[in-house]
């Protein structure tokens, strides 16, 4: 099938990036701006119409109104002579909902309000609720599951937390998972549904960050992400469903990066990512057409962060109650995890970031990774809680390893009397590892030294000392970022724990007056996830986060 596109503006430049393998014979507008744009020819719509060397258009605009009009008005029908860019959509789905069926919400509770309130490419018929107190919700019908007599007429989409009463429920109608229903997480991870989110968003940031096309964090159970697990909440695939270009270049990791290429950032916390202090969105039509052709994905992922074991030598209080190490099924899935690490993504990675959870040291997956004769990275970060970073595992570490090595230590304390109540560990170890480190820094094996401070109520009073401490040691960077809740506090606890404010960005007063001190205003000190106090970077071009953070404050590291 040969088709042209009627509308040149960024839906057009997304939809085309996204289904690259379409004939396109080229572009057609009204009164085209240029001759050609995006490596199309671009005509006018009524040459177009009257030369008919294709098969359909394609409408392609945020309101597609008046050009449906116009091709209406010259006896033009739907479907048989034009279509939707959405028409194309569900392609790059999974799972797809029958159209002859119609859909049902099981559930009546603040998702089915959310999941209405969306545009989701298809219309809800009704609800079902196991537990019916009301026949109508959102003007819509609430059916029992005992009244629904032919099930086969009907796709559901569950849209409970805790849905294992209604899994059994809808098993015992002979449902099929996918075939006949699905989770609402499920339907909010499918491709389609988060392109209708990014190609339609009309928000410009004057911005450029490549990272989500380079970079790949692999996680608990083999669960993956293409950028810091708290800037951005959505997975990509996980390794064990699908093989390592299957993960890559999958149609959802292709919508993320279109996130980032189109300049919308739809799916990124602009409250977190420091990328966004003091950037405010604009509208995307309100600026001249992008004729540059967007960058695409790498071949392999480049940049690899690994987050995928827990085991650590402390129990921190923003982490867990006591000390963790993987056994039993847990450890056997971790190793899993590894194997297929150093089998099939280590071999490509030229930055390797070890680790995201757990301690490098102290974890033997992570050892297994390091040591592998496939860990031949240019630059190696390692996260740790610096109590194992002695001369021995050191030396251990770095033993025939040619990479550039970063070291960030995360602290949290600059007296023992609260680096024991924080992070339950050995403070005199810690200096004296501190201390090592520090001569790595400035005989240049260690190419970049920091040390991280999680902002709470029992330590911002020693803010002040720590970044001193820092300037004693000679580090290139103290961290500060305000606490997160992952499940650990009550929202009543955390409140008091945290120095944030309810709205999470603005700082307590006590935590202001902290930040105003002269010692918080030396070159080395960054404010992180701190927005309100974090200095404006002159941002606009950042092709690797992790690279970018790490160069801000130490200088040219990646070549
Ligand atoms: S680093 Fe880039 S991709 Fe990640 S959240 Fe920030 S802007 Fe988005
Ligand atoms: S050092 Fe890190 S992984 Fe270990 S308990 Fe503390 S926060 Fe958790």
């Amino acid at each position: 099938m040969q088709y042209i596109i009627y509308g040149v503006n960024r839906v057009t430049k997304d939809f085309l990036y996204m289904f690259d393998q379409l004939d396109i014979l080229y572009l057609t507008d009204d009164c085209p701006a240029a001759e050609s744009i995006w490596g199309y020819e671009v005509k006018k719509l009524e040459d177009a119409l009257r030369e008919h060397i294709y098969d359909k258009i394609i409408v392609c605009d945020f309101d597609k109104k008046q050009k449906i009009v116009q091709l209406q008005e010259k006896g033009l029908r739907y479907d048989l002579d034009y279509i939707y860019e959405e028409d194309f959509f569900e392609e790059l789905d999974d799972i797809v909902i029958p159209h002859d069926r119609q859909v049902l919400i099981w559930g009546t509770g603040n998702m089915s309000r959310f999941l209405l309130s969306q545009k989701l490419g298809f219309t809800i018929s009704g609800f079902i609720d196991l537990y019916k107190t009301k026949d109508m919700f959102m003007e819509k019908q609430v059916f029992l599951p005992e009244e629904i007599t032919e099930w086969k007429k009907y796709y559901v989409i569950v849209a409970v937390n805790d849905a294992g009463e209604i899994i059994d429920t809808l098993s015992q109608y002979r449902l099929i998972k996918g075939e006949d229903y699905m989770s609402y997480q499920e339907l909010l991870s499918l491709p389609s549904y988060m392109l209708r989110k990014t190609i339609f968003d009309q928000s410009y940031y004057d911005l450029e960050c490549n990272t989500m096309l380079n970079h790949l964090e692999i996680f608990g159970k083999g669960n993956t992400r293409c950028c810091c697990t708290t800037f951005v909440a959505q997975n990509l695939d996980n390794i064990f469903d699908k093989n390592r270009d299957e993960v890559w270049h999958s149609p959802l990791h292709k919508v993320m990066g279109l996130s980032t290429v189109n300049k919308t950032f739809s799916f990124c916390d602009k409250n977190m990512c420091p990328l966004f202090v003091a950037k405010k969105a604009g509208d995307c039509r309100l600026k001249g057409q992008d004729t540059s052709a967007y960058q695409k994905i790498t071949e392999f992922p480049e940049t690899l962060s690994l987050g995928h074991d827990s085991s650590c030598n402390l129990s921190c209080i923003t982490c867990r109650e006591k000390v963790h190490f993987a056994k039993g099924k847990e450890l056997e899935t971790v190793n899993r995890v590894t194997d297929e690490i150093i089998r099939n993504y280590l071999p490509y990675v030229k930055f390797l970031i070890l680790a995201g959870n757990g301690e490098v040291f102290a974890s033997p997956a992570y050892r297994n990774i390091y040591e592998a004769g496939e860990c031949n990275p240019q630059y190696i970060r390692l996260l740790s809680n610096g109590t194992l970073f002695t001369p021995e595992n050191w030396k251990h570490f770095a033993e025939g390893k040619k990479a550039k090595i970063m070291l960030t230590v995360s602290v949290d304390a600059a007296t023992e009397e609260t680096y024991r109540r924080i992070r339950r560990g050995n403070f005199a170890a810690l200096k004296r590892n501190m201390n090592f480190a520090s001569e790595l820094r400035k005989s240049g094996e260690l190419c970049y030294f920091r040390m991280n401070f999680v902002v709470q109520k029992e330590n911002y009073k020693e803010m002040i000392p720590f970044v001193e401490w820092g300037q004693e040691l000679g580090v290139d960077e103290v961290f500060f970022t305000k606490i997160l809740n992952w499940g650990t506090y009550t929202p009543e606890e955390f409140a008091e724990v945290s120095m944030m404010e309810e709205d999470g960005i603005t700082p307590k007063p006590e935590l202001k007056k902290v930040c105003e001190h002269p010692v918080m205003q030396s070159d080395i000190v960054d404010m992180g996830t701190i927005q309100f106090a974090h200095k404006i970077d002159e941002i606009h071009e950042v092709e690797n986060y992790y690279m970018w953070e790490l160069e801000k404050r130490g200088g040219k590291i990646f070549i």
